[in-house]
């Protein structure tokens, strides 16, 4: 049933056009390093939900010529043993890209998995060096979700610089990723999570809300600004239905614009981490300076060097 006033801000159309400009990227990868490039995708046991949204990876990589494959450690792997075979992938130099499986095992502390990413490869934004680039506003990987929340934004023409945007959540892979990118927007940010007094009172000032709570239902059409802009990052089940954080239809009678779930942020998210494992690939990689037809260089006159008179 299409819903009074709100436009729907699908993800697809816009990675299907981000996907096209990847494929050839990795097209002239591939043709200049006579190798695909190659993401690694870590597992820790089968969870069945993540192993989903990572199967989607493994399936997009492959419509673009991207090499995939999973690293699987066993579900009793420790932190010993997954902390190494980061570092085996940091090493070999045809793996471009390492994505790490959350959550991990309660026993294995995030925190020395997420060290131990290679930033040069770590193409999910979650190593410190990456998240303080991004704090200073500087050019590293960002995490993919975050990234899709505001480019969703931008590809859709939605005005971002000046206007009051509120980002409901704060984690370190989500929430405040995005809030720092609207800042870079020029948008000015409030960020909101469980601790927030007055919630309703915040969303109601904002022209632009960013959701990220995995919490169904907890934004409505009452809680609006007329005419705001919504991003629902959220993706819980509900009686066996994906759905946001944001009461759809009621936001979108309010609403100017909203990103669906499903349909919204998601596909989006996974267009952007292909974007930023052929980035990964080019950057460790560069391409070599053509020498064929290349003028010859110049005879050196060795005896008359500085280092060969003794010149230091
Ligand atoms: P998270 O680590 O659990 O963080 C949730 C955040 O929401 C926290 O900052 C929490 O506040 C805040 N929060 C929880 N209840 C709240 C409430 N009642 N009012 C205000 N704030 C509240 O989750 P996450 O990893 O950021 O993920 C957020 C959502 O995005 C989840 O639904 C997840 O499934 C979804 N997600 C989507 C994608 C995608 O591609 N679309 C990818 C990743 C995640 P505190 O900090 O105070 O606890």
């Amino acid at each position: 049933m299409e819903e009074p006033g709100a436009r729907r801000l699908e993800g697809a159309p816009i990675a299907a056009e981000i996907r096209t400009a990847v494929a050839e990227d990795v097209a002239t990868f591939t043709a200049t390093h006579d190798r695909a490039p190659h993401l690694a995708v870590v597992i820790v046991g089968r969870d069945a939900p993540s192993t989903v949204y990572l199967e989607q990876i493994l399936r997009g990589c492959a419509k673009v010529g991207i090499d995939a494959d999973f690293v699987e450690l066993e579900g009793e792997a420790t932190e010993a043993s997954v902390t190494a075979a980061i570092r085996e992938l940091n090493a070999e130099p045809a793996v471009d890209g390492v994505i790490v499986q959350m959550p991990l095992p309660p026993s294995i502390r995030l925190r020395s998995v997420i060290d131990a990413i290679d930033p040069a490869k770590d193409i999910d934004g979650i190593h410190p060096l990456n998240a303080g680039l991004l704090r200073l506003g500087y050019d590293g990987f960002l995490p993919a979700t975050a990234h899709a929340a505001v480019e969703i934004l931008r590809r859709s023409g939605i005005e971002i610089a000046g206007r009051d945007a509120v980002v409901v959540g704060r984690s370190a892979v989500v929430g405040m990723p995005a809030a720092f990118l609207l800042v870079k927007e020029d948008a000015t940010v409030t960020v909101c999570h469980s601790r927030t007094r007055g919630l309703a009172a915040h969303v109601a000032r904002a022209d632009i809300v960013v959701v990220a709570a995995g919490r169904p239902g907890l934004i409505t059409g009452a809680m609006l600004k007329p005419g705001a802009v919504v991003v629902d990052v959220g993706i819980n089940v509900v009686e066996g239905r994906i759905v946001g954080d944001v009461d759809f239809e009621s936001a979108a009678t309010v609403a100017s614009a909203i990103t669906p779930v499903p349909g919204g942020v998601g596909p989006l998210t996974n267009a952007l981490l292909l974007t930023h494992l052929i980035r990964a690939a080019e950057r460790q990689n560069p391409t070599p300076p053509a020498t064929r037809n290349a003028p010859a260089p110049a005879p050196v006159r060795a005896a008359t060097s500085a280092a060969s008179r003794g010149d230091r």
